[in-house]
């Protein structure tokens, strides 16, 4: 691929394909797949992966909010798109972009009814969040019954699937845990199972469930985060394909004697002379100021220059005094060999909050 004349986020669908397929070889063949295409597709490109994604046969895709299934519909896509955070306020754009809404309280649950019931809907495709132990959206054990008499009494709405999310599916040290909510799911789902008079399908799992709790991806499964590349272990990762890189170039280099200061309230000081590069790329792109001040790094000429100073809105600027480099040469801030989990660890974050944080200012560059 051409070297980078900006900054700009290369998106390899090819990786994005062997990601799938990876996933997908974990599954038993009747297990459906949906992708979780939230935050412009974990800061990618939510039009392109949902695209491409579509034209591998995806089952499902999920977004956080309404306007995201919006997009992606004006977008043209057709798979359905189950919304994971509907409020009120969205249901007549949720039924006119025929998207399918979460229902996670009584409240969310009783004015979307009334909303399909207004718009003379019949069997509308929802679906059903329970809280199992994440404490954060659904109904929970308890509340089966009332919502199975509400389902088997109405022709407006149908759920098409009954869900739950785990909290610590990567976390090994927190099997017990997840277990329990397994468990609690499997309940659930019995007791939906004897009482609703159709049947919908059951999914628990995202991606650190599918690697680590084959038992449990009952009819469908939800994937972010390996979608894109990252398995929240180091023995996952060797199988899947980070899609994105992130470069930049050396826009300008600076010799610095002993006693100098670099940048903002001089957050650096330099103790002998150095050499340092200017990139553009800064907090607004996504690169927060706790990768400043020495923490985190990039990668020039295949060596690691520190973060020096403090993060500016629009520039960082790095050490580069044992690099041979010159300016206008190629900067890799993360991709394929130069890991974003590694990167976001050096700001005490995760993959999740580096990835997606990436500006919508920055060029995306599609590689078929
Ligand atoms: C974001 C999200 C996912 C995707 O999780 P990954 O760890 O990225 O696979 C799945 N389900 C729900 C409910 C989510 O909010």
């Amino acid at each position: 691929m051409p070297k980078a004349q900006e900054t700009v986020l290369e998106i390899d669908l090819k990786a994005l394909k062997h990601n799938f397929e990876y996933l997908k070889s974990k599954l038993n063949d009747t297990t459906k797949f949906l992708a979780v295409v939230k935050a412009f597709a974990y800061g990618n490109d939510a039009n392109t992966i949902a695209k491409s994604l579509e034209s591998l046969n995806i089952d499902y895709f999920a977004v956080a909010y309404t306007n995201e299934g919006i997009a992606l519909r004006k977008a043209g896509i057709k798979t359905p798109i189950l919304v994971l955070h509907p409020l009120s306020a969205n249901f007549s754009a949720i039924i006119e972009h025929r998207l399918e809404p979460s229902l996670y309280s009584l409240k969310i649950f009783d004015a979307f009814l009334s909303a399909a019931s207004k718009n003379n809907q019949t069997n509308y495709p929802v679906h059903i969040k329970f809280n199992t132990g994440l404490n954060r959206l659904g109904f929970n054990e308890y509340d089966v019954d009332e919502i199975v008499s509400k389902l088997n009494n109405t022709v407006a709405i149908h759920a098409t699937s009954i869900f739950s999310h785990l909290a610590a599916s990567e976390d090994l040290a927190e099997k017990v845990f997840t277990l329990k909510q397994i468990n609690s799911f499997k309940n659930i789902s019995k007791s939906i199972i004897e009482k609703l008079n159709y049947k919908p399908l059951f999914h628990l799992c995202n991606t650190s469930g599918i690697l680590n709790y084959p038992e449990a991806h009952f009819d469908m499964v939800r994937s972010g985060i390996g979608l894109y590349g990252f398995g929240n272990s180091k023995k996952e990762n060797k199988h899947l394909n980070p899609i994105a890189t992130l470069k930049t170039v050396i826009s300008q280099i600076h010799t610095i004697k002993r006693g100098d200061s670099v940048g903002y309230n001089r957050g650096f000081k330099s103790d002998s002379d150095q050499k340092i590069a200017t990139l553009p790329i800064g907090h607004a792109d996504g690169i927060g100021r706790q990768y400043g001040q020495g923490n985190g790094f990039v990668f020039i000429n295949n060596k690691r220059a520190p973060i020096i100073g403090n993060v500016c809105m629009d520039m960082i600027m790095v050490n580069v005094t044992d690099i041979d480099c010159n300016e206008g040469d190629e900067v890799i801030v993360f991709g394929q060999n130069a890991s974003a989990e590694d990167l976001a660890e050096t700001a005490n974050t995760i993959s999740y909050e580096l990835i997606t944080a990436i500006s919508q200012r920055i060029k995306r560059i599609i590689l078929r």
